[in-house]
């Protein structure tokens, strides 16, 4: 007997559907019909089954400020001095609170791990990490929470930051983040690259940076990546650093990006395109033919690069819209990078799941036995079908327990008689 089986799952269009059994808070075995009770079973009946999503890229901290203040020029500098200026007010109750719908609107879409990037500045201080380390423990056995100290301020250009940096790992962050391109030319961005793989060895922990944001390649600061892949394969941290964004690359030429992209692959960095925020803030200096300035998704596949996307933002001034809903993004950027068809959208699909488990690094994640039993019962029959059904989580189970449940019921009704 074991403590749960998904019966008539289906996780291969291609194969008839196979029975999932749990025991432990772990896939024991999958195949077909398994001859083992569960203790409590659940009839999926042909609906598709995925390992629970992974949102490797979002600003807890930061959701939901959309209505008490909306970024008016819809620009990247408006969206950093417009948060700035509301970062002041920011309690650990207040930044909690807005966190909290998020994670629960996150956790109802099927989402069982997320990565956040909490502000980390003389501004906000630790307050952005503290609540987050206080959620963290509040959503155990709900949702994982990783934690990335994030110097949005930069650190050079904001002196302190760096000491705050290393109090968030001391307190618990499980991760170093960095904005390199918010600094002020790119003698200091080298800096801030610099001083991050210093701290990130000091503490032994990934790094995860925000690397670029702009829509052409002409700003030198947007241009690090063939530098942090340089100081990524000295330092011998290969496997262990993400760039998000990447939106520059877009604006290479083609020649150039190709050479960026190899470097990165050597160097096993993970590329994280951020499709919301770079379709919003990207582009407003254009006037025709407005450009959309997302990192090129198929040559990043063809590199070699591990690749995952996320929401970033929810509702504030980067990023004003968003339900934490990992599968509405997928569908974002499947249309924006020109991708379709059951291939291409399977692998926009395994960016969320198997790719951005590899971003994040965890060991143990997947459809096999051994792996957590995180997964979403979805209400479409085809995996080719989920990016464009967007299908209600009819069950959301970490580690084999039900988390969340979605019922929904469309009724179309006779025409009235003439
Ligand atoms: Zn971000």
């Amino acid at each position: 007997m074991v403590d749960l089986v998904l019966r008539r799952a289906r996780i291969d269009d291609a194969a008839a559907p196979v029975d999932i059994a749990v025991a432990g808070g772990v896939i024991t075995e999958i195949g077909p019909e398994l001859p083992s009770p569960g203790i409590d079973e659940i009839d999926c009946a042909g609906r598709v089954v995925i390992p629970g999503l992974i949102e490797s890229h979002l600003h807890l901290d930061k959701a939901l400020l959309d209505d008490e203040r909306p970024n008016r020029d819809g620009t990247l500098a408006g969206a950093i001095s417009v948060t700035a200026e509301l970062k002041r007010g920011f309690t650990v109750a207040s930044i909690r609170d807005r966190a909290r719908r998020v994670l629960d609107l996150a956790i109802g879409n099927g989402t069982s791990v997320i990565r956040a990037h909490p502000d980390v500045d003389p501004i906000v201080g630790l307050r952005g990490v503290e609540a987050l380390l206080e959620l963290r423990e509040e959503y155990r056995g709900r949702l994982d929470l990783q934690i990335v100290a994030f110097p949005q301020e930069g650190i050079i250009q904001a002196p302190g930051t760096l000491d705050l940096l290393r109090e968030s790992l001391m307190r618990g962050a499980d991760v170093l983040g960095g904005c390199s391109y918010n600094e002020r030319d790119v003698a200091d961005c080298r800096r801030h690259i610099d001083q991050i793989f210093d701290l990130a060895a000091e503490f032994d922990v990934p790094l995860d940076i925000h690397a670029d944001f702009a829509d052409d390649a002409t700003d030198p600061r947007f241009a690090m990546a063939d530098y942090i892949a340089e100081v990524t394969e000295r330092t011998g941290r290969q496997g262990r650093v993400t760039l998000g964004h990447m939106t520059s690359l877009a604006g290479q030429d083609p020649a150039r990006r190709a050479a960026t992209l190899t470097r990165l692959a050597a160097a096993g960095i993970a590329v994280v395109p951020l499709p919301a925020t770079d379709m919003h803030l990207g582009g407003r200096a254009d006037t025709a033919n407005i450009r959309r300035g997302i990192a090129p998704v198929r040559e990043l596949w063809a590199a070699g690069i591990t690749t995952a996307y996320s929401s970033n933002n929810i509702r504030n001034a980067f990023t004003p819209y968003g339900n934490a809903d990992l599968l509405d993004i997928g569908l974002f950027l499947a249309q924006t990078c020109h991708l379709s068809g059951p291939e291409d959208l399977g692998r926009v699909l395994a960016m969320a799941t198997t790719g951005a488990a590899r971003v994040i690094g965890l060991d143990r994640y997947g459809l096999h036995p051994g792996a957590p039993a995180d997964l979403v019962v979805l209400s479409c029959h085809r995996l080719s079908d989920v990016l464009l059904d967007r299908p209600d989580r009819c069950y959301v189970l970490k580690a084999g327990r039900i988390v969340a449940r979605t019922t929904r019921i469309r009724e179309l009704l006779p025409a009235v008689p003439a």
